[in-house]
């Protein structure tokens, strides 16, 4: 395992055992739940959403390390964006874990392109089984955004 490799496994196992904003809102909130019967994972997310903004989530859920790490370092990159730009950075992780196909996921010109933390999931595109794992939290939250919206 190369240095790099362990510093991702790291990072998604440190999200895992201390997932950030676990819980749920007790305001004005949208809520959306997921599914991932491959692998049993669970995920759902409470979203504050006022004028277009992301003010606030939460998170609930079980499942194995990547399905909740992926929404641990999901809901730390969405807090305070538009949902133009949630949008913006779920079609950037898509890219990067090759759901998507099309240009350069991280070049720093497109917008979304700071994942942050999340660049550590990069790994688990080499295993297809689990990129629904690190997807789930993703298609939950474009779930949520559309109610917000909607
Ligand atoms: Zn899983």
């Amino acid at each position: 395992m190369s240095s790099l490799d362990e510093l991702y496994r790291q990072v998604i196992l440190d999200h895992y055992r201390n997932p950030r904003r676990r819980g749920t809102l007790s305001g004005p909130h949208v809520h959306a739940e997921g599914l991932n019967p491959s692998c049993g994972d669970e995920f759902a997310i409470d979203l504050q959403v006022e004028d277009g903004v992301i003010t606030d989530a939460r998170i609930q859920g079980q499942g194995c390390s990547i399905s909740q790490a992926s929404g641990s370092m999901m809901t730390d990159v969405v807090v305070d964006k538009t949902i133009s730009e949630a949008r913006d950075l779920t079609a950037t992780f898509k890219l990067m874990m090759g759901i998507d196909e099309g240009e350069d996921p991280l070049d720093p010109e497109r917008p979304g392109a700071v994942l942050g933390d999340l660049e550590a999931l990069q790994g688990v595109r080499k295993f297809p089984v689990r990129i629904k794992c690190a997807n789930l939290p993703w298609t939950t939250l474009t779930d949520a955004l559309d109610e917000a919206e909607g």
